[in-house]
C-alpha cells in the first residue's frame, strides 16, 4: 500500500472544497435549525472526493484480519463465521429498512421473526419464554439478574441481596451483579477449573438466607463441562436462590443438553458467538434472557422494541439455515474440532488438564520452556503465517496460557493448516527462537510495545502530529 498517496489518517488527504456527494437541497423551512443552536464555525471535517475517500478506508481495512480473511481461533470470545444467507436475510429492504415508529400492523412480518425466534431459543435451551430486549452477554446477564431480584421482592424477601460467582467466572460476571446493586460472593474452584462444592456449601451454611441466587458458566472458563450442576443447584434452591446459566458460550451445549433441564431459572445466550453474527471491535450483539415458567412476569425493560433486529435476523436465519437436524450438529462438531487440534498438539504444547474438553481448551504455552520462547512470541508468529492468535494470558489460571476455540464452522483442512503451523512455530522455538520473539516479520505493523501502548495510549490525532515533530 502506498501510504503518502491514500495517507494515514482520512483528514491528512483533505483539500479544501472536494467533495464526494451532494445532499438534497433543503426545502424544509420550517424544519431549520434555530440560529442560536447553531456553530458558529464549521466543524473540521475533512473534504475529499469519493476515489479517494473509498480507497484509503479500502486499504486500511486490507490491513486488518477477520474471519472472513482467515482461521481466527479465538477462545472464550467465538469469532464465528457469519454465513452470507444469514447477511442476505438481515438486509432484506423489508427488515433492513424498519422503523421503529411504525405502526404496528405495518410490523408484522418482523414481529413474528421475534417470536419465532423466541420460540426456538426455548426448544434449544429448555427455557419457558425469552426476551430478545439484551444488547449483550453483560447486557443480558444484568437482565437476568434484575428478573431474579424481582422475583425475591415480589415475595417480600428483602434480605437476599448477594450473588454467588464462581472465581473462575467471565469479568461481567461479578460487574453485572455490582450494577444490579448485589454482592458478590466468590466461590472458590477446584485445580481444574470445576467449581469447589465443598466451599460453596460453607458459604451457603453461613449466608443461606440472604443469597438471591447463583451465576454459573458451562462449560467453563476452561471449556470444561461442570459436572457437578445438579448438586449445586440443589444446594441453592434449597437455600432459596434461583440458579443463573452464563450462556454466552452456547455451541457446545446444542444438540447435547439443555440449561433448562439442568435445573436452571434464568439464562442469557450470546446470539453473536453462537448464532453468527460479526461481533469484532466489540459489537454489535444481542444477549436474550430466557426464565423458567412464571419468571417471565419479572422481565424488565432494558431497550425499546426489539433490542438489536438485524443481530436477531442473522441468528434466526442462522438456526432456520441449519434447520432442525443439523442445528444439533453443532454441539458435537465443535466439541469434535477443538479436541482434535487439542490431541494433535499436546506433545509439542503444555496441556495442564488433561481429558475431554468441551469446545475450547487451554494449553500453558509450548512444553519445552527452555527456548524460553513465550505464548506471546507463538502468537504474534502466528501472524506471520496468516493466522490469528488465539485468546492469550487469560484464563489467569495459568502463566502461559494459550485459549483455542476453531468452532463448528471450519474444514478439516483449515483445522490441519493451523495444526501443522503450530507444530512448525513449536520447531522453530528450538532452533531459531530469536526469530521467534522478533516475531511478526510480515505483518503491516510489527511487535508493538505493549506496555507502553497500555500506560502512555496516544488516542489522539493532535498528539500524534506533536510525537512526529
Ligand atoms: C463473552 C462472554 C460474556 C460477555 O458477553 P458480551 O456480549 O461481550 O457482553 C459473558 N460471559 C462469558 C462466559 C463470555 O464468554
Amino acid at each position: 500500500m502506498n501510504n503518502k498517496l491514500y495517507g494515514n489518517l482520512i483528514f491528512e488527504l483533505s483539500k479544501e472544497g472536494r467533495r464526494g456527494y451532494s445532499l438534497p437541497r433543503f426545502e424544509c423551512e420550517k424544519y431549520r435549525i434555530p440560529q442560536s443552536l447553531c456553530r458558529e464555525k464549521d466543524a473540521e471535517l475533512p473534504e475529499c472526493d469519493e476515489l479517494t475517500v473509498v480507497r484509503h478506508y479500502t486499504n486500511h481495512s486490507a490491513n486488518n484480519f477477520g474471519v472472513d480473511n482467515g482461521f481466527y481461533p479465538l477462545g472464550s470470545c467465538t469469532m464465528k463465521y457469519n454465513p452470507c444467507i444469514s447477511e442476505e436475510m438481515a438486509s432484506l429492504p423489508a427488515f433492513r429498512d424498519l422503523h421503529p415508529l411504525q405502526p404496528a400492523d405495518s410490523v408484522a412480518g418482523a414481529r413474528e421473526v421475534c417470536r419465532d425466534l423466541e420460540q426456538l431459543l426455548c426448544r434449544l435451551t429448555g427455557m419457558h419464554a425469552f426476551t430478545l430486549k439484551p444488547y449483550a452477554g453483560a447486557h443480558g446477564e444484568l437482565t437476568g439478574l434484575m428478573v431474579i431480584r424481582g422475583y425475591h421482592e415480589s415475595r417480600h424477601d428483602d434480605k437476599r441481596t448477594k450473588v454467588l460467582i464462581p472465581d473462575s467466572a467471565h469479568g461481567t460476571n461479578p460487574a453485572s451483579a455490582a450494577v444490579c446493586g448485589l454482592e458478590v460472593l466468590e466461590v472458590k474452584s477446584l485445580s481444574d477449573g470445576t467449581v469447589d462444592v465443598e466451599d460453596l456449601k460453607a458459604i451457603i451454611q453461613v449466608q443461606g438466607s440472604e443469597i438471591a441466587g447463583m451465576m454459573m458458566t458451562n462449560p467453563n472458563t476452561l471449556g470444561l463441562f461442570e459436572k457437578n450442576i445438579p448438586e449445586i443447584a440443589k444446594l441453592v434452591h434449597d437455600c432459596g436462590g434461583l440458579m443463573y446459566y452464563d450462556g454466552a458460550n452456547l455451541n457446545p451445549m446444542l444438540g447435547a443438553c439443555r440449561p433448562g433441564d439442568m435445573g436452571f431459572d434464568v439464562m442469557h445466550v450470546n446470539l453473536h458467538k453462537t448464532f453468527s453474527t460479526p461481533h469484532g471491535g466489540g459489537g454489535p450483539g444481542a444477549g436474550p434472557v430466557g426464565v423458567r415458567a412464571g419468571l417471565e412476569a419479572f422481565f424488565p425493560a432494558v431497550s425499546p422494541y426489539e433490542g438489536n433486529f438485524a443481530v436477531l435476523m442473522r441468528a434466526y436465519a442462522y438456526i432456520l439455515s441449519l434447520g432442525k437436524e443439523h442445528v444439533k450438529e453443532v454441539g458435537p462438531l465443535a466439541t469434535l474440532n477443538a479436541n482434535y487440534i487439542k490431541e494433535r498438539l499436546k506433545d509439542l504444547y503444555l496441556l495442564p488438564i488433561e481429558g475431554l474438553c468441551k469446545h475450547e481448551f487451554v494449553f500453558d504455552g509450548l512444553a519445552d520452556k527452555s527456548t524460553g520462547v513465550t505464548t506471546m512470541d507463538v502468537a504474534k508468529r502466528l501472524l506471520d503465517y496468516g493466522y490469528h492468535a488465539p485468546t492469550i494470558y487469560f484464563p489467569l489460571l495459568f502463566h502461559e496460557s494459550l485459549m483455542i476455540e476453531p468452532t463448528e464452522n471450519e474444514s478439516k483442512e483449515t483445522i490441519d493448516g493451523f495444526i501443522e503451523v503450530m507444530r512448525k512455530i513449536a520447531q522453530e522455538a528450538k532452533e531459531r527462537p530469536e526469530e521467534l520473539k522478533a516475531a511478526p516479520h510480515l505483518t503491516p505493523i510489527g511487535r508493538v510495545d505493549d506496555v507502553q501502548a497500555a500506560k502512555h495510549p496516544v488516542v489522539t490525532y493532535q498528539q500524534m502530529q506533536h510525537d512526529d515533530n
